[in-house]
């Protein structure tokens, strides 16, 4: 079989989420929200989970934390539909509670196959399940703003927007974070392109001193240039 696109893979990936039955959280959905954004971006950001506004659009991140994570992407010169913008379930949980482990690993695949058929240069995890998910035990006081990397991807850990609304100060910290987010995809991408090139030319393995090398190495972008995010 011939291997499907990216936009054809996300589609068919998104038109099973919307008839999802999977997990309980089907029950209490208005509609489930799969994801949207470029579907050539080298950014995957993942929240956690649709809140009031998403679960009656359809769409992550189009409520008030929305609002901020558009603000902070335009603070260095992107915008929404520059990245791809998911979450670790895509159903509501009632009254947005937490999204239980269970409901979490029933809809992982899907998660799964949208990092697949992206395949980004960074994810940036907003929020402690997706931090969770991609850096396991790690303390978001400790690596958010910060490149990582873990399973043979690089993460961008952030604070959830959403906190930043109950405390302010985290506000100015997910500005300051995102500042580092242009570098951090430069790096991620010099550091992923040595590593295509060290196995083009047939070396046996690629030391993790080449990537932290990369990674410091990178070139930091001008405030006036713009940046091509795909
Ligand atoms: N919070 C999230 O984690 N995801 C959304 O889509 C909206 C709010
Ligand atoms: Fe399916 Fe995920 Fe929705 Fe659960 S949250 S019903 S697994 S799409």
């Amino acid at each position: 079989m011939e291997p499907m696109g990216t936009e054809a893979e996300l589609a068919a990936i998104a038109g099973e989420v919307k008839a999802c039955r999977l997990c309980p959280l089907a029950r209490g959905r208005t509609m489930a929200v799969p994801g949207e954004g470029n579907p050539y971006s080298d950014v995957l950001m993942v929240g956690e989970g649709p809140g009031g506004r998403e679960d009656a659009t359809g769409r992550p991140f189009v409520g008030p934390a929305g609002q901020l994570l558009t603000e902070l992407l335009r603070s260095v010169g992107w915008q929404r539909g520059d990245v791809f913008i998911t979450n670790v379930v895509k159903c509501r949980p009632p009254g947005n509670r937490d999204p239980e482990p269970a409901e979490i690993g029933a809809c992982a695949s899907y998660l799964d196959r949208q990092e697949l058929a992206l395949d980004p240069a960074v994810i940036v995890t907003l929020g402690r399940f997706s931090l969770q998910r991609y850096l396991p035990g790690a303390r978001i006081g400790e690596v958010h703003g910060s490149l990582r990397q873990s399973g043979g991807r690089f993460v961008f850990p952030m604070y959830h927007p959403a906190a930043a609304l109950h405390q302010s100060s985290l506000r100015e910290t997910l500005f300051r974070d995102v500042r580092g987010l242009p570098a951090a995809l430069l790096a991620a991408r010099e550091a992923i392109e040595a590593e295509r090139t060290d196995v083009e030319r047939g070396a046996t393995a690629v030391s993790g001193a080449s990537v932290a090398e990369a990674v410091t190495s990178a070139p930091q972008p001008r405030d006036d240039e713009q940046m091509t995010l795909f």
